[in-house]
C-alpha cells in the first residue's frame, strides 16, 4: 500500500461503512474490498448482502410503502428537503469519498455532489396534483398519479451519488419506497448516504444494500418489486428487461450511448476543440453522454486533429485528489483493461496522435488518445469506449455525416458545432437519439428530461417527465349523482 493510500485508509477507519435496511444500519453478510482506481490498491472494505438480506430489505420497502404513500405530497417534499440539507451538511466527506472510490478529480466530485442536492431540491419542490380532464354538469373526469409501490434502483459505478439521487429523489417524492443497489466497485458514497437518510426517513422507506454484482437479478425478479429504474450498460439492460418481464415491472433504463460529436464547415475551431476535449475527457471519459465519436469535414479535420492532440498532451492526469488533476484513472481494472483493449484495435485500425497507453503506476490511467484517419465502421468509432479516447473521423457532407451518426444501435445523445445555431437546429432534427445539443454538450438543466431512443434506454430521468416514471396514471370517473 502507497503511504497515501495508508493515510486514506486510517481517515476512513473513523467511520464503518454499514448498509440500510428497515431503518437500521446492519453489517453485511461477507466482506467486500474496494480499490482506489488512483493506486489499484484495496483502501476500505465493506458489508455486502447476501440474499436473505436483499430479501429482507425488499420487505422492509413493501411494509414502509402503504405508511409512506399515504402522506401527503408536500409532507414527502418536506422530508426530501431535509435530507437534502443533511447531504448538504456532508457534502464536503461525501466528494472526498467519491473521489476516493471512483477516482474522478475532486471538483468533478463536489460538482456531482452538489448536482445530487439540487437534484433532490428540485423534486422536494415538485407536486402531483390531481388533473380535471373533463368536467361537465353531470360528470367529472380526473386523472390521478399514483405511486407504484417497491423500487430497485440500480446504479452503475461512473456516478454514484448523482445517479443515486436522481432515483431516489423523484421515487419518494412520488410515494414509493426503494432498495437502491450500488455498483460493486462505488458502494461506499451509496452507503454514506444511507447513513444520512436513516436519521431522516421513515425505517424501510429507502434500504441500501452492497453487492458483489451477484444480486441485481434478485431485485429485478422478485414479484414484490414493481419497478426497476436502471443506470447501466446496455448489455445489462437487457438482463433487466428479461428478468422484470415475468412479473411485467415498470421499467426505466438508461443505458450505454455513443454520441456523436459533428463539427460543420462554419465552426471555429480554436473556440470548439477544448470544449469538445472536455466533452470527451470528463469523468475519464466514463460518461454515458460523453461525446465518443468526433466528425468533422475534411476541411477542418487537420486543424481539428492538431488542437485535440495539443489538449491532450498537455492534460494532468493524475489521482483526483491532486489539485492539479484534470483527468482521473478508470474507475475498475475491467474498464481499463477494455479500454486498453480497444486501444490495441486503434493503432492498428488508425493514427494515433496522443496517448494511446497505459501510463506506468499501480493505478488505472490512460494516456488521454486521439486517434485519426480511421474509417467509420473502425472498432474504436463504432463501439462504445467509456474511456479518455477521442476518434476523430473525416467526412464530406452533410448527408453523409448524417448517416453517419445515425448507423449505430444507441441512441443517447450527439452535438452540432457551427457558427449558426439555425442549421444546426435544422439538422438536430434529422438525428435519431434523445437528445441532441447544439454548440453545447452534456447541459443537464434539472427540469429537463433525458433518456435514450434505440438501445440507449427506455423512459426518461430528470425533469417533470422523470417523476412521472415513478407514477402510474389512475383514470377517476365519475358521474355526479
Ligand atoms: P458495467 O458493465 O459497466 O460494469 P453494469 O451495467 O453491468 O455495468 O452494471 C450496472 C449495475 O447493474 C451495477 O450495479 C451492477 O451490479 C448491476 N447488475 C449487474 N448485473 C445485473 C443483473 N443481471 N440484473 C440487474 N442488475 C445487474
Amino acid at each position: 500500500m502507497t503511504a497515501m493510500a495508508a493515510i486514506e485508509a486510517r481517515r476512513l477507519g473513523t467511520w464503518a461503512p454499514r448498509m440500510l435496511i428497515g431503518g437500521q444500519l446492519v453489517e453485511g453478510s461477507a466482506d467486500l474490498e474496494i480499490v482506489d482506481p488512483a493506486t489499484g490498491e484495496v483502501f476500505a472494505t465493506c458489508g455486502r448482502a447476501d440474499r436473505a438480506q436483499a430479501a429482507q430489505a425488499i420487505a422492509a420497502a413493501s411494509e414502509a410503502f402503504p405508511a409512506w404513500a399515504a402522506r401527503s405530497v408536500e409532507a414527502r417534499g418536506e422530508c426530501l428537503a431535509l435530507l437534502a440539507d443533511a447531504i448538504e451538511a456532508r457534502a464536503d466527506e461525501l466528494a472526498r469519498l467519491l473521489t476516493q472510490e471512483q477516482g474522478k478529480p475532486a471538483p468533478q466530485a463536489a460538482a456531482e455532489v452538489a448536482g445530487a442536492i439540487g437534484t433532490m431540491r428540485y423534486y422536494a419542490a415538485e407536486r402531483l396534483p390531481l388533473i380535471v380532464v373533463r368536467e361537465t354538469g353531470t360528470d367529472l373526469i380526473a386523472e390521478q398519479r399514483v405511486p407504484l409501490g417497491v423500487v430497485a434502483a440500480i446504479t452503475p459505478w461512473n456516478y454514484p451519488v448523482s445517479l443515486l439521487a436522481g432515483k431516489v429523489a423523484p421515487a419518494l417524492l412520488a410515494g414509493n419506497t426503494l432498495v437502491a443497489k450500488p455498483a460493486a466497485t462505488t458502494p461506499l458514497t451509496s452507503l454514506l448516504f444511507g447513513e444520512i437518510a436513516a436519521a431522516i426517513l421513515p425505517p424501510g422507506v429507502l434500504n441500501i444494500i452492497v453487492d458483489a454484482n451477484d444480486l441485481g437479478d434478485l431485485l429485478t425478479s422478485d414479484p414484490a418489486v414493481a419497478k426497476v429504474s436502471f443506470t447501466g450498460s446496455t448489455a445489462t439492460g437487457r438482463k433487466v428487461m428479461a428478468s422484470g418481464s415475468h412479473t411485467l415491472k415498470r421499467l426505466t433504463l438508461e443505458l450505454g450511448g455513443n454520441d456523436a460529436a459533428i463539427v460543420l464547415d462554419d465552426a471555429d475551431v480554436d473556440a470548439i476543440a477544448p470544449r469538445l476535449f472536455r466533452a470527451a475527457m470528463i469523468n475519464a471519459g466514463q460518461v454515458c453522454m460523453a461525446a465518443k465519436r468526433i466528425y468533422a469535414p475534411r476541411a477542418l479535420y487537420d486543424p481539428l486533429c492538431e488542437a485535440l492532440a495539443a489538449l491532450a498532451k498537455a492534460a494532468v492526469v493524475g489521482p483526483g485528489n491532486r489539485p492539479e488533476t484534470e483527468i482521473g484513472p478508470l474507475q475498475n481494472r475491467a474498464q481499463y483493461e477494455r479500454v486498453l483493449d480497444l486501444l490495441g484495435s486503434a493503432s492498428r485500425e488508425g493514427r494515433v496522435i496522443a496517448g494511446g497507453e497505459a501510463l506506468p503506476g499501480g493505478g488505472y490511467f490512460i494516456a488521454p488518445t486521439v486517434v485519426r484517419d480511421l474509417a467509420p465502421d473502425a472498432r474504436i468509432v463504432a463501439e462504445e469506449q467509456f474511456g479518455p479516447v477521442i476518434p476523430v473521423v473525416a467526412y464530406d457532407d452533410e448527408e453523409e455525416v448524417i448517416r453517419l451518426a445515425n448507423a449505430s444501435e444507441f441512441g443517447l445523445a450527439a452535438s452540432i458545432w457551427t457558427g449558426d445555431h439555425r442549421r444546426g437546429l435544422a439538422l438536430a432534427q434529422r438525428i435519431t437519439c434523445g437528445t441532441v445539443w447544439v454548440n453545447k454538450h452534456l447541459d443537464l438543466p434539472l427540469d429537463v428530461s433525458f433518456g435514450g431512443a434505440k438501445q440507449s434506454g427506455i423512459g426518461r430521468e430528470r425533469g417533470r417527465a422523470g417523476l412521472e416514471e415513478f407514477t402510474q396514471l389512475k383514470l377517476l370517473n365519475i358521474a355526479k349523482q
